[in-house]
């Protein structure tokens, strides 16, 4: 084994973070710089591109400096990124124009309802497998060149350059020498052909978005330039990229199709690879570009979220006071046999797939004499998991695909009562890993791969280690009745709020 590493650059929501990756895939150090989130509205939601980059330069040189690991032994850097967030920057002085428009902000959910009215739904999910949504940048670089002064007429002399974060950090790493994104990331600014692989020039037309404001599209694994040398006193190469959720997949060596990952946080992630076919979805799932290795054909993957999953835990603690910590909910749940016939939908703000009811409000049914503070906890938990196996279902009736295990990571992950719940509802094996830094190791493996610094994505597979497995323990009938009994709550949860 060399002493050598892969540098991976982890600009997240809330913090940019440095992890170095050894040979064998363990996380050597890790650094970690929050930043400032500026909500200048309502719904609103910006960062600092400066401070995005500063933050991200300062962990990079903080892990090296803790681990005392010189330049030298970095072979090669992979960068994973908060997706669809955009800035656009001027090419001659490098400033951004405006802060970062974050994925989060609505600031353009007008634009997306005109876009809709317009009947473009079609047109955006038949070529970039995406559904009509501020989240995704398109919409956000056309609120720039409409509302920053001089911003259009800078754009039409092909002064400025748009970016998703992964481009803007590649752009200051270089130097300035390199406008490069990765198809993963492409896929998310809906203005990306994941058929064709190209930009599409019906959405840049629709949206007024000029063509040479766009980053070259790069393989996700191949190297795409060198930091400028000032910077770590040596050129390194940058190597790999990839969206934050893709990156989890690739970390979780989901490498070959059928295999899924979901990520237990706020919310839930889950990603299904479905290899190199793209698979359209019927239940409003996005198709979304996976990876690209080098000059291998594209590989493809359909996503899903539940928007209320950790965070259902959090109004346990915060709203509700039932509980101290996340953690207590375990043995909470498992204090009771069962869940006493309390269900809890979540629904805080609606319900995403596969119901797609965004008048939907939360509920907790079922409740008795008899139902104490833990039948609701483990309710919650059981929540989490019945809104993942909705997602997972309705991944298998799209793709056709059924799953033989469903690996995990993410805070919640860590509570043992879900794991086991989630695999029992399954009906398949839940695999936590012993790595579950695993967004971070996904571009730390793209990265070593176009280096050499792995042989191949089967190594890859070999890295990945299991720390525990939750093999499913219940019998068929009382899944089943379980199941029917989410449904329920799930119907009494529906159309609540009347519509205005
Ligand atoms: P994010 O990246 O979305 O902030 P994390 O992966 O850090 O999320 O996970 C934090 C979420 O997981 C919180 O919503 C918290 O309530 C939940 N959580 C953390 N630990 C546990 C646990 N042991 N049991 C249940 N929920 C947990």
């Amino acid at each position: 084994m060399t002493s050598d590493y892969i540098l991976a650059l982890d600009q997240g929501t809330t913090s940019s973070r440095a992890i170095l990756f050894d040979g064998s895939g363990h996380p050597a150090g890790v650094a970690q710089k929050e930043f400032k989130q500026i909500y200048p509205r309502p719904g609103w939601v910006e960062h600092d591109p400066e401070e995005i980059w500063s933050s991200q330069l300062n962990a990079a040189h903080e892990v090296l400096r803790q681990a005392a690991v010189g330049a030298h032994q970095i072979r090669a850097i992979g960068i994973t990124n908060q997706r669809e967030t955009t800035v656009i920057w001027d090419r001659s002085t490098g400033r951004p124009i405006y802060n970062a428009i974050v994925w989060q902000c609505r600031r353009t959910a007008e634009e997306c309802d005109r876009l809709r009215a317009a009947g473009l739904a079609p047109v955006v999910q038949a070529s970039t497998g995406l559904v009509i949504d501020a989240y995704f940048s398109g919409t956000k670089v056309k609120w720039l060149l409409d509302n920053v002064p001089g911003a259009r007429d800078l754009a039409r002399e092909g002064k400025l350059a748009f970016g998703t974060v992964d481009s803007w950090l590649i752009w200051n790493l270089t130097g300035g020498q390199k406008h490069v994104t990765d198809y993963s990331n492409a896929s998310r600014t809906m203005l990306f052909n994941i058929g064709t692989g190209e930009w599409d020039d019906q959405l840049l037309g629709a949206l007024d978005v000029p063509r040479n404001l766009l980053p070259e599209v790069a393989p996700s694994s191949a190297v795409i330039g060198e930091t400028a040398s000032a910077l770590f006193g040596r050129a390194i190469p940058i190597a790999g990229i990839a969206g934050d959720q893709q990156a989890a997949l690739f970390g979780q060596a989901c490498t070959g199709s059928g295999m899924s990952k979901n990520t237990y946080g706020t919310g839930c992630f889950m990603l299904l690879n479905t290899g190199s076919d793209r698979v359209n979805s019927r239940s409003n799932l996005l198709t979304t570009i996976a990876w690209k290795l080098g000059d291998e054909p594209l590989q493809y993957a359909l996503e899903g979220s539940v928007f209320i999953a950790g965070a259902a835990i959090q109004w346990l603690r915060d709203g509700l006071k039932i509980i101290a910590s996340a953690g207590e909910t375990q043995a909470m749940a498992e204090s009771v046999s069962d869940n006493g016939g309390v269900y809890f939908v979540p629904a805080f703000v609606g319900l995403g797939a596969p119901y797609w009811d965004q008048y939907a409000r939360g509920t907790i049914i079922g409740l008795t004499r008899g139902s104490g503070r833990e039948h609701i906890a483990r309710a919650a938990l059981e929540s989490i998991a019945y809104q993942t196996y909705d997602v997972l279902t309705a991944m298998g009736d799209d793709s056709g695909i059924q799953l033989s295990e469903l690996r995990v990571d993410g805070g919640a992950a860590n509570n043992d009562f879900l794991m086991q719940f989630q695999a029992n509802v399954l009906g398949i094996p839940v695999v936590r890993p012993a790595n579950t830094e695993t967004t971070s190791a996904g571009a730390a493996f793209l990265a070593g791969l176009a280096v050499g610094f792995w042989p191949n994505a089967a190594e890859l597979g070999a890295l990945w280690k299991r720390e525990k497995t939750f093999e499913p323990k219940m019998s068929k009938s009382e899944r089943e009745s379980l199941i029917e009994g989410w449904r329920r709550a799930v119907e009494r949860s529906r159309s609540w709020v009347i519509a205005q």
